[in-house]
């Protein structure tokens, strides 16, 4: 991934949207991956939970929305225990999840799932949907 930076973007009004949103000090983060290597969603996402954190610090909004990671991200709190520096990382992701939406880009429409699969999925996971729209 060819990533361009400038000032311009870690100073921007995502990043400081991102702050706002969550509570959290994004420059708390240190790169360690503690994170990472204790959510139980990893294995399901395609880049790195502390990977969304590093992207938000440099303000990089059109890069992270083509990541699925933030919307498995089950807010399990795990990583948020795990942090060395006391970073909430669920509450950055939620924080990036409703500034997409605020911007009318779902990534799961749950009216359009089919019968079959409502039926199939597990609660927690449609209330994790209808959560995310609460934008
Ligand atoms: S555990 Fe904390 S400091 Fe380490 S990468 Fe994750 S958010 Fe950053
Ligand atoms: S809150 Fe999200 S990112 Fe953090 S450990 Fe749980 S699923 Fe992973």
């Amino acid at each position: 991934m060819i990533i361009k930076l400038t000032r311009e973007s870690v100073q921007s009004d995502f990043v400081k949207k991102v702050e706002e949103i969550s509570g959290q000090n994004l420059l708390a983060c240190y790169q360690c991956g503690k994170c990472s290597a204790g959510c139980p969603a990893v294995a399901e996402m395609d880049i790195l939970p502390s990977q969304i954190i590093r992207l938000v610090q440099l303000g990089l909004e059109d890069k992270i929305k083509n990541f699925k990671t933030m919307w498995l991200c089950a807010a399990c709190n795990t990583c948020a225990v795990r942090c060395p520096r006391g970073v909430d990382l669920a509450k950055i992701m939620e924080a990036v999840r409703q500034i997409v939406l605020r911007k009318n880009k779902n990534y799961v429409e749950p009216s359009q799932l089919p019968q079959e699969l409502l039926e199939e999925l597990p609660p927690i996971a449609i209330i994790s949907n209808f959560r995310k729209f609460t934008a």
